[in-house]
């Protein structure tokens, strides 16, 4: 018994540790200076508790900042989800459906994949979030799309109150003079005064506050619309370039195959209701899913094979034999490749002499390509876009084209 709890203590220290880091430290930060701010500014000086609306408006910052703290510290905590260590499909022939991750030395359970920051495979992985300093997937989708609602929220309601402080505070200050404006900060003229005046520091601080307020009220409801967009089609981030490239490979081979992608349910609601469940607990168990008809368990994983097929049979490797800046328009790499650069959006990539870049598609002066990143730095990252054809040569068939060359290598 004294093991087990002794256990149990050891890894809550473990995910203690997630706090160390610098999302967790700022987003923390900035709650605490938003909610302690705009409790300071009411209480002191826009809406004193004695009277019923100030009350209420107090509970109510109270009650923000709780539910905000209690769904980022579920989504840091009780984490995605991982498929177990040594997971198999349940029949051994559906084994040739899945890829296999050397890592963790499992197969990879349907909308899986492996995250290089928590060295896991994430079930139903969206991403990895540095601000929860974890990854966004099956278990704690709810409770991070909550916590990105309830941020903004919070945040408008005490933008609201620092406005309110500051206009009430400073409108008899305020004196316009000529060709000035003067502010009068030498004393409240407030009916009754307060105890604390409110001073050059209250403003300084709330104005802060303020600009913190709006700035996450945006950021972080820009990530939220993103987030009940990627419920309500049922469809993560990773899932939605994996059906762009899927449309991609099927144009390209002329196959005629329609893919289907197939855990979008059809019905908004449904999919809303697969993750925000009343129990807290989201619908399956993160391994096996529901999908549409005309689809089964492996559509998804099978064409995600097809795609890392298709990618080594397309590619061509690269060896950078010349510095390269990213510029659109490069002045020294001659007249051509000035002239003749690819009209598209696309980005271009800086090459290093060195530096290795899997090309799947070419211009006659440019290419188009992955560049091999070392897993060990870059971990979780892509670098694609386009560079000279003048900076690369080709790589001669050797024993590194045996290595596997999607991102799952293992650290040699
Ligand atoms: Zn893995
Ligand atoms: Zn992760």
């Amino acid at each position: 018994m004294g093991a087990l709890c002794s256990v149990i203590r050891f890894e809550n220290l473990q995910e203690l540790k997630r706090l160390c880091h610098w999302g967790p430290i700022i987003a923390l930060g900035v709650i605490a200076i938003c909610s302690t701010m705009a409790m300071i500014d009411a209480v002191m000086w826009y809406w004193p508790l004695d009277t019923t609306g100030g009350s209420v408006n107090f509970i109510m910052l109270i009650n923000w900042t709780v539910m905000i703290l209690y769904n980022y510290f579920n989504a840091m905590f009780i984490g995605p989800g991982y498929v177990p260590l040594g997971w198999k499909p349940e029949k051994s022939q559906d084994c040739m459906y899945v890829q296999y991750c050397k890592v963790c030395q499992s197969y990879k359970a349907p909308r899986s994949h492996h995250c290089r920051k928590c060295n896991r495979c994430v079930m139903k992985m969206d991403h990895h979030c540095p601000w929860i300093n974890n990854c966004c997937g099956y278990q704690n989708h709810a409770s991070f799309t909550l916590f990105l609602l309830l941020a903004p929220l919070g945040c408008i309601h005490a933008s609201f109150i620092f406005v309110m402080t500051m206009y009430t505070q400073l409108y008899n200050r305020i004196s316009f003079g000529w060709s000035s404006v003067k502010i009068d900060m030498s004393a409240a003229k407030r009916d009754p005064l307060p105890i604390i005046p409110f001073g050059l520091s209250a403003f300084a601080a709330s104005l802060f506050a303020l600009g913190l307020a709006l700035g996450t009220t945006i950021a972080v409801g820009m990530l939220f619309i993103i987030q009940m967009k990627v419920i309500l089609r049922n469809k993560t981030s990773i899932e939605s370039w994996i059906e762009d490239k899927a449309k991609d490979r099927i144009q390209y081979y002329k196959t005629g195959e329609i893919f289907i992608f197939p855990y979008d349910m059809g019905s908004k609601w449904k999919n809303f209701k697969q993750v925000f469940t009343w129990s807290g607990i989201p619908e399956g168990d993160g391994l096996e899913w529901r999908v549409r008809e005309g689809c089964h368990q492996y559509t998804l994983t099978i064409e995600q094979l097809k795609q890392k097929a298709d990618k080594r049979v397309r590619s061509v490797r690269y060896r950078a034999v010349e510095d390269y800046s990213g510029a659109c328009c490069p002045v020294t790499k001659g007249v051509k490749t000035f002239f003749t650069t690819p009209c598209t959006e696309e980005p271009r990539i800086a090459l290093c002499k060195g530096d290795l870049i899997l090309a799947t598609r070419g211009l006659k002066h440019w290419m188009y390509g992955d560049k091999v990143l070392d897993s060990t730095t870059d971990a979780g990252m892509r670098v694609r876009g386009w560079f000279p054809r003048k900076c690369v040569e080709k790589c001669l068939y050797d024993s590194e084209m045996d290595q596997p060359l999607d991102g799952e290598k293992k650290n040699r």
